[in-house]
């Protein structure tokens, strides 16, 4: 969502003039799009600040140049970084960006969600559907940093995607911090799933991120008609334990979250699914936190994200006592990450002799790296270039994280 947000400030940016460059040093306007979810990034733009503050300087003919913070902020820290910064935008108003650097007053009050963005990828895009959030989970900041759910127009995005089809784009991600909950007029999550999958185009469909709660039979129907919505679900679970859920505030169940599971599995056999955790919430006992691995032996993941709790000004966690010690909470992670290393190699080993498609992404050395269909990283040898193709592969190799393959020859 922060890329997304990104993609759409540089084309305000270019819209009054602005070019992009790789050197600090000739920078005329320095901007920050911050993400407020952990600490660790808020600490990291305090980093960043410190880095350009020390830079050129008067003897080196060095301008200062015009800082600016948005993304997701927090009021609280707005307060501190206006200190710090020239202007402090928040995301939704930096249509009034132009206005704002010639000390003007700004009429414009459109959605910015409506600027084209200037996309970073000329393979993968990022289609933001819908902004901000309802769900108030006790440990996070989002709501408070992005305000209320608002959809965007369905006929807006299948418009997007058709541009981005018709320039040879050949991945759409449609992003929002729980799609399942998308709703304009009659349009739910489901029937704007089945709305791009109609548009004409080789292409693939991928949405993060998808609540549990939300995350319905109806979603699970149109994942298993396939075309062009890839087999690949994250639904993230934060938690093995009744009562951590509970005091999550995160409105199902443990046999809930399986019984989903379960049914996407019967009908989409071959679908990859990873997770995101927390590990240590205030008041996690060991017992609770061994229920997690359990829940993580059970599911067999083939990829998660897992986070040590940190608390967060202002959420409802945040008055709880944070009573897992660092290193505990190192150690949760720990055994949660050899799980995950186990399971994901025991699938990935099924995988060898089989081939698949992979979206070219990125190249490193002599090797080039992609995902496939089923969010797999993939690594080949090429002669050619084939950055940003849609490559047929046969998988030689299987690690946990990563599959090796060599390029099918036709
Ligand atoms: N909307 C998404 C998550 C957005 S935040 C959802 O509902 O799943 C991304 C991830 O950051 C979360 O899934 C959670 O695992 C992690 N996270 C959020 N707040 C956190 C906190 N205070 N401490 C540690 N991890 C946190
Ligand atoms: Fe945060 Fe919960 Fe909203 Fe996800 S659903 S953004 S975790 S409050």
């Amino acid at each position: 969502m922060n890329i997304s947000d990104a993609e759409r400030f540089s084309a305000v940016l270019e819209s009054v003039g602005y070019k992009q460059t790789s050197n600090i040093n000739e920078a005329d306007l320095i901007a920050i799009v911050m993400c407020s979810v952990r600490q660790s990034a808020v600490n990291r733009v305090h980093g960043l600040v410190e880095k350009f503050s020390a830079l050129g300087g008067p003897a080196s003919g060095w301008k200062k140049p015009i800082t600016i913070l948005t993304g997701c902020i927090l009021k609280k820290d707005a307060k501190t970084f206006s200190e710090i910064f020239d202007f402090v935008i928040n995301i939704k108003e930096i249509k009034k960006l132009p206005a704002i650097l010639k000390n003007k007053k700004s009429e414009d009050t459109g959605d910015y969600l409506d600027i084209a963005p200037k996309y970073s990828s000329k393979f993968s895009a990022n289609v933001p559907i819908m902004t901000g959030c309802n769900n108030f989970c006790a440990y996070c900041v989002v709501p408070y940093a992005r305000e209320r759910e608002v959809s965007r127009s369905s006929k807006e995005i299948i418009l997007e995607v058709k541009n981005l089809i018709r320039k040879g784009y050949k991945e759409v991600w449609l992003l929002g911090q729980n799609v399942n909950s998308y709703k304009d007029g009659k349009t739910n999550f489901s029937e704007l799933l089945k709305a791009v999958n109609k548009i004409p185009g080789n292409f693939w469909i991928r949405f993060t991120s998808s609540h549990p709660k939300d995350f319905n039979d109806r979603v699970i129907k149109t994942l298993a008609v396939g075309g062009k919505i890839t087999p690949y679900l994250n639904l993230p679970v934060q938690a093995g334990d009744d009562k951590v859920l509970k005091a999550m505030n995160r409105h199902y169940t443990v046999a809930d979250y399986k019984n989903k599971i379960k049914k996407l599995r019967e009908k989409i056999p071959c679908i990859t699914i990873s997770t995101d955790i927390i590990v240590g919430f205030p008041g996690e006992t060991k017992k609770q936190f061994e229920n997690t691995a359990k829940l993580f032996r059970d599911i067999k993941y083939d990829m998660a994200y897992i986070n040590k709790y940190s608390p967060r000004t202002g959420t409802a966690a945040a008055k709880l006592k944070d009573d897992v010690p660092w290193e505990e909470k190192k150690r949760r992670e720990k055994v949660l990450t050899e799980i995950l290393k186990q399971t994901a190699l025991e699938k990935n080993k099924k995988l060898v002799g089989k081939e698949t498609t992979v979206l070219i992404d990125s190249k490193r050395d002599d090797n080039y790296f992609g995902k496939n269909e089923h969010y797999k990283t993939i690594k080949i040898k090429s002669e050619e270039e084939i950055l940003g193709k849609l490559i047929k592969v046969k998988i030689t190799e299987a690690k946990p994280f990563t599959l090796n393959g060599e390029i099918i020859k036709k």
